[in-house]
């Protein structure tokens, strides 16, 4: 069997129920315990006010991984990851206990009915891009960070 390549890819974490902190830091830990997968940086936790969502404030972070997963198969551990922080899909942007998208699988272009990616959504939100410009500055170019200064999002630390 050949081994596969490894694909660094960037996963954004959300959460805004129950203590959304503690619930953020329990997912990088999941998401370093992903099968052929390794977590190889993690950005600082940043506080937003909902955005076209309800409830409390999100914390937000990103996720450097480095995986032998598929997109799908990424998409699906992500799932599994969701569902056992207790997620329960009732409608769209309700408020979850733990959302995980993913934002940029190595170069690749995918657009199935299942995963877009890059995330179609990504570039009009500063708590994606602030993040993910702490773990690759370099995927992040400065007129995308510039175009969403505006929103408030507040940096909690660093957590590595
Ligand atoms: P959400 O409720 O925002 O977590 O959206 C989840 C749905 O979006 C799932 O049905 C996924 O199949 C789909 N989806 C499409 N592209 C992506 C992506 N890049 N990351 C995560 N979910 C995605």
């Amino acid at each position: 069997m050949t081994a596969r390549t490894e694909v660094v890819a960037y996963i954004a974490l959300g959460a805004n129920l129950g203590d959304a902190r503690a619930t953020v830091q329990q997912a990088f830990e999941s998401l370093a315990t992903l099968p052929s997968t390794r977590l190889t940086a993690r950005s600082a936790l940043y506080r937003t006010a909902p955005w076209e969502a309800s409830g409390p404030d999100f914390i937000n972070a990103v996720a450097e991984v480095r995986t032998q997963l598929t997109a799908p198969e990424l998409l699906l551990a992500l799932q599994g990851v969701e569902r056992a922080a207790g997620r329960v899909r009732s409608y769209r942007n309700a408020p979850r206990t733990l959302d995980l998208d993913v934002l940029l699988y190595g170069d690749a272009c995918i657009a199935s009915p299942a995963l877009t990616v890059p995330h179609p959504r990504m570039w009009e939100r500063a708590f994606v891009l602030q993040p993910l410009a702490d773990v690759a500055p370099q995927r992040v170019p400065a007129p995308a960070l510039v175009a969403v200064a505006g929103q408030g999002v507040e940096r909690l630390g660093a957590e590595l």
